[in-house]
Parts: structure tokens; sequence; C-alpha cells
């Protein structure tokens, strides 16, 4: 994509590139609009279109396959409640008016649960587990989508890229990676369910909101599910309403 494109995709998007519109000039209006488009896709805000950011852009902007159609995003606030056994319905989150959840045509066909292994009570940003993952050789946030205490979800890690948060059953291809702050007890180490009433109605309303999204999913997990060494996300999922959607 050359700066051209990219202004072209922004304005698809309807983010603004400046007054001279799609003219292929780098300049303050261009920046500004990468900036926005970061900002609103969750990912590292520097004005600059790099390899992330224009993957993220092709994301936004390419058409669903024949045969996956789109969903209707104006209908997605409300959960498609004939297609679950549900024992409620799950509140949107309280961002939900600027949320969009893209689709993709990565096959995907599981949900993998984790926690942050953050302290109960402590707020943590998308940026912070990115700058932790990055410290571990990771090219971004291992998740697609982060939880946060107050409810909000959060973009990680582009939908269409395959996440890095479950190798150890070589389970990063197919999932989507979601993470709720929290997982651990204030000591710092005891794995602890520290998940809010805001964020466990958020988890529900993903996971109903994906599996309508992505109708090859078949499972609900945990990655616990997956390695005896790690407690993540220090509950069951399989216990828990969230697994309980199939
Ligand atoms: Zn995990």
């Amino acid at each position: 994509m050359n700066l051209r494109e990219v202004q072209a995709a922004l304005l698809l998007l309807a983010i603004s590139v400046g007054p001279t519109g799609a003219d292929g000039r780098p300049g303050p209006g261009a920046k500004a609009g990468i900036e926005v488009f970061q900002q609103r896709y969750g990912l590292f805000v520097d004005g600059i279109a790099g390899r992330q950011t224009i993957a993220a852009l092709k994301q936004a902007i390419t058409a669903p396959k024949p045969g996956r159609p789109e969903p209707d995003k104006s209908a997605m606030a409300v959960p498609a409640l004939s297609l679950y056994r549900l024992g409620g319905v799950a509140a949107p989150p309280p961002n939900v008016a600027s949320l969009q959840l893209l689709a993709t045509a990565r096959a995907i066909d599981e949900i993998i649960w984790h926690c942050a292994a953050t302290r109960e009570g402590q707020n943590f940003t998308v940026a912070d587990i990115r700058a932790w993952h990055k410290q571990r050789g990771f090219s971004d946030v291992g998740y697609h989508y982060i939880i946060y205490r107050d409810g909000r979800i959060m973009l990680g890690r582009p939908i269409g890229q395959q996440g890095a948060h479950c190798a150890d059953a070589g389970k990063n291809r197919g999932t989507i990676g979601c993470c709720y702050i929290g997982g651990v007890a204030a000591d710092g180490k005891t794995p602890k369910d520290t998940r809010t009433p805001a964020q466990r109605a958020s988890m529900l309303w993903l996971t109903q909101q994906l599996m309508a999204q992505h109708r090859g999913i078949k499972r609900v997990t945990g990655h616990n599910d997956y390695t005896n060494a790690k407690a993540c996300p220090s509950f069951k999922v399989g216990k828990d309403e969230i697994g309980r959607l199939m």
C-alpha cells in the first residue's frame, strides 16, 4: 500500500486525511488520519503507516468473502438470542458505540479466554500488554480482544492476524484470543478469578457476538484447558456462563 492508497482507505473509513484528500503526499493531514485510525483500532499511535497499520487497514476495508456476509453492525448491539440457550441477556460494554468487531476471512473455530495475570483491583491498558509482549519478542500484543475492569472491550492484535496466546497446543491457529485484566490476587502470584461484574457481562456479550459473527466457532475454552502449567484465566471456562453458550 502506498501513501495514496492508505489515504484512500482512510477516506473509505470516513477518516479525514486533510483538505487535499488522497494526494499521495505526506503531511499533517495524512499523519493525523493515520493516528485516528490507529487510535480507533487499538494500534500503537505514531502516525506512520507501518506493517501493522497497513494490515489492519486492509482488514478494515476488505469486503468479506462471498458466502460469508458481513454481519449487520447496526444489529450487533443486540445478541442473536434465538441462536443460543441463554440464561440471560448480556449487557453491552460501555464502549459499544465506538466498538467495531471486524470481520476476517481467517478460519476461526474457537475462542480461548485468558487473564492478563495482573493484580486484582489494578487497571492496565492494551498498551501495557503490548509492551510486555513486545519485550517477550512478540510482534504485537498477543490477544485480539482485551476486557478492561470497567467492562470496556478493547481491540488488540487485528483479528485477521493469528494471535500469540496459546502456543502450548498449537492453538494460535484458528482461534481468537481474548483476555481480561486481572486474574491474580493482591499478593501478585496466587491465581484468582478477579472479574468485575462489568467484565463478566462484557465477556459474555463478546463471546455471543463473536459466535454470531464467526459461525465456524465450535468451542469456547480457557488457556488452562491446554496447559497444566498455567492457571490462566483463573477460572474454568467450561463451568462458566461463557462456556455454556454452545
Ligand atoms: Zn493465557
